[in-house]
């Protein structure tokens, strides 16, 4: 076992509802530090690798039936989502997922609830979320008040207030615009090198998250078709053409 790895999964195979085979053997690592990002058309099953990942997948009814999940030398599939939690791994949802009728404090307050450190230690994160995201410190009303973008900064600062060491982000650019999406993604690189945060960001804006990660992995149909660092990828013929609009 390598111990410069945070994650390796390992030919894993999902069911939902105990019927349906929707990953068909995906293995992937993510080396500590690193930002990875898994890319691939709809239903794909990029997400349901994340939510394997996290133990999500239990709320779905959906089971890990074959292979691991190693996260810090540990097998965690098929886990709880709480555990993982605490263990520094957090999910940031597709869809953003911030409490609407909530102001913007208390949903990063949220964000800390499986922290035990003092109150001031948890301020201290709060002033750093606004540092990173500092349009949100001007957002004093109810969060369901924030522009798309700012909803999905929001969601990416909750998941800091867990101290995470990991962070899974499901489509991060969902819905955005394209200036928003080049901010949101220059802040994710950002966190990850200057937090020292580890993630792996699914995403179908090839483009955007090619050009900010350290390696990528290319879905289709339940299983991993290719895999390279950032400049095999955006080198690639196959690539080139089917992901990032033509050669
Ligand atoms: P998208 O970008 O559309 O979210 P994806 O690559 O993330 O695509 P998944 O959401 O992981 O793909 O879906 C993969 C397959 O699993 C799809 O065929 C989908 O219909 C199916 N699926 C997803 N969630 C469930 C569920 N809770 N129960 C049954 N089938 C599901």
């Amino acid at each position: 076992e390598n111990a410069d790895l945070m994650l390796s999964v390992n030919n894993i195979e999902v069911v939902y509802n105990e019927v349906i085979l929707v990953l068909r053997g995906v293995s992937l690592d993510v080396p500590k530090g690193a930002l990875v990002t898994l890319l691939g058309p709809n239903g794909a099953g990029k997400s349901t690798t994340l939510k394997a990942i996290s133990g999500l997948l239990g709320t779905e009814d959906g089971e890990v039936t074959r292979g691991d999940v190693v996260y810090k030398g540990q097998n965690i599939a098929n886990g709880s989502p709480d555990k993982t939690v605490k263990d520094g791994l957090f999910q940031v949802m597709e869809g953003r997922r911030i409490i609407e009728d909530m102001t913007v404090i208390e949903n990063l307050r949220l964000g800390a609830y499986t922290r035990t450190d003092s109150q001031s230690e948890i301020k201290a994160d709060i002033e750093k979320v606004f540092h990173y995201f500092p349009r949100l410190k001007e957002r004093t009303g109810l969060a369901g008040y924030l522009s798309g973008g700012e909803q999905q900064m929001l969601a990416i600062g909750r998941a800091i207030m867990s101290k995470p060491d990991m962070i899974l982000l499901d489509e991060p650019s969902m819905g955005l615009s394209p200036l928003l999406v080049k901010e949101v993604f220059e802040i994710i690189r950002t966190l990850n090198k200057e937090l020292g945060i580890t993630m792996l960001l699914v995403e179908q804006n090839a483009n955007m998250a090619l050009k900010h990660c350290d390696y990528g992995y290319i879905m289709e149909s339940g299983k991993v078709v290719l895999d390279g660092t950032r400049e095999e990828l955006l080198s690639n013929e196959d690539v080139k053409e089917f992901y990032l609009g033509g050669g």
